[in-house]
């Protein structure tokens, strides 16, 4: 019965230190692995010395003919406008580091 107390309790430690990780941004996956391997002490201190990685949203603009990405907004691509095509641009958010 105490086993299964344990188990409850280190499991959760574990899972608790995957939410945290998951919210820092950073590797939650490895923060659960070594929790688990070795013991959720193991998994706080990479946790803890572990930073995130600045990441942050930009939007670009996507031709869906030639892949190029353009920062300003226009209509067409330029380049597929030269080749005589009409592309419109889509709008994408791409991850920045
Ligand atoms: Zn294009």
């Amino acid at each position: 019965m105490d086993l299964i107390i344990f188990l409850s309790v280190y499991l959760m430690a574990c899972l608790v230190l995957t939410f945290l990780s998951y919210r820092k941004k950073i590797n939650w996956w490895l923060t659960l692995i070594i929790s688990i391997l070795v013991t959720p002490l193991g998994g706080f201190i990479y946790y803890q010395s572990n930073n995130p990685i600045k990441v942050y949203k930009e939007a670009r603009y996507k031709c869906r003919r030639c892949g190029f990405y353009f920062t300003e907004e226009s209509t067409f691509c330029p380049y597929c406008e030269q080749d005589g095509h009409k592309i419109p641009l889509k709008k994408v958010y791409v991850d920045m580091t």
